[in-house]
């Protein structure tokens, strides 16, 4: 039982009407794995995670989690940010997550210290006695959070956890996402924003339409769709220079970040000639590398449209 993944989805299909919201998905979340589900808004997110949770049947396909079918067997050994938040509102800060500690087995003299210790890492020590509507809905997210790893469940799902965090909230999210990941627990989390995923995840799953475009370890990821792009810098920068790239045959897309500049060759197009062309082209170049793809690229490659806020695509 040990041996088996976190998370093991076969053949996932499930439909509302005439919408197709998973169309045969398959994936698999090894144990210990930072795994991110990443797609634009409707790709089915919500929907594979509902089912892990069997808050959601499928219409066909297998789905297990920790070696078992979803369902109370399993419920307490997992933790859930669900994407709709919405905990107790008349409840005090503490007394709510007492309460749910407690619905997951831990008696309240064993969840007060590690909730007081949460309380405090997410800055909320001083809203403890405070009634749960009284916080922000960033307070709230952050209680939610709180609520969702208090009994140190062996996997964490994170339905969209970033959403509606400030960006210093968003960092220590991510600084207590990297700790639960080295204490080698599993966390499944899904987010629309690339960045948050290449900066957390080890596996990743990119969903398109309901089905996986791209799926497993992230650094074979990277790999398959690896030799096709080049970072460079400019020396100097100047707007004929970015044009000259951008107008080379051997260029297919160009991802400028400051002045740094990642681009994907064309099919088929060497990237020396690409460099023999903008040095001709009197072009000052100070880097000129053939790199791995950042998921970013991989994403516009495989999704084809930009899906986020960060980055800009030129
Ligand atoms: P988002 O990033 O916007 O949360 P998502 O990737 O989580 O999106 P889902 O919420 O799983 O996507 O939705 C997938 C598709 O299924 C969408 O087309 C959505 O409109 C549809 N859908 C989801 N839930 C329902 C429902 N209860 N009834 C009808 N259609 C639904």
């Amino acid at each position: 039982m040990g041996s088996s993944p976190a998370v093991e989805i076969r053949g996932l299909r499930k439909e509302y009407g005439d919408t197709v919201a998973v169309d045969g998905l398959d994936l698999v979340v090894p144990r210990g794995a930072t795994y991110a589900l990443l797609g634009p808004n409707g790709s089915g997110k919500t929907t594979t995670i509902r089912t892990l949770l069997r808050i959601q049947e499928p219409d066909a396909g297998e789905v297990r989690v920790l070696g078992e079918k979803p369902g109370p067997g399993v419920r307490d050994r997992i933790g859930y940010l669900p994407e709709e938040r919405g905990l107790y509102p008349r409840m005090k800060v503490r007394e709510v997550l007492t309460f749910l500690a407690e619905l997951k087995g831990m008696a309240p003299r064993d969840s007060r210290p590690r909730i007081d210790g949460w309380l405090d890492r997410v800055d909320l020590s001083e809203r403890a006695d405070d009634r749960v509507q009284t916080l922000s809905k960033g307070m709230q997210q952050k209680l939610q959070f709180v609520a969702a790893v208090v009994h140190e469940p062996e996997l964490v799902i994170l339905d969209e956890p970033f959403s509606g965090l400030d960006p210093i909230n968003q960092q220590a999210l991510r600084e207590i996402v990297a700790e639960i990941r080295r204490s080698e627990r599993t966390i499944l989390f899904s987010t629309h924003i690339i960045e948050h995923a290449e900066r957390l995840c080890d596996h990743v799953c990119i969903l398109s339409h309901g089905r996986a475009v791209v799926e497993g370890e992230v650094g074979r990821v990277k790999r398959e769709h690896g030799g096709r792009h080049v970072g460079l810098t400019l020396d100097p920068w100047t707007p004929e220079a970015v044009a000259a790239v951008r107008a080379a045959p051997e260029v297919a897309r160009v991802h400028q970040d400051g002045h740094a500049i990642e681009l994907s060759l064309a099919d088929g197009a060497d990237p020396r000639a690409l460099l023999a062309r903008l040095v001709q082209g009197g072009v000052g170049l100070i880097r000129f590398e053939v790199v791995e793809p950042s998921l970013h690229q991989v994403f516009i490659e495989r999704v084809g449209s930009r899906p986020i806020e960060e980055g800009a695509l030129v």
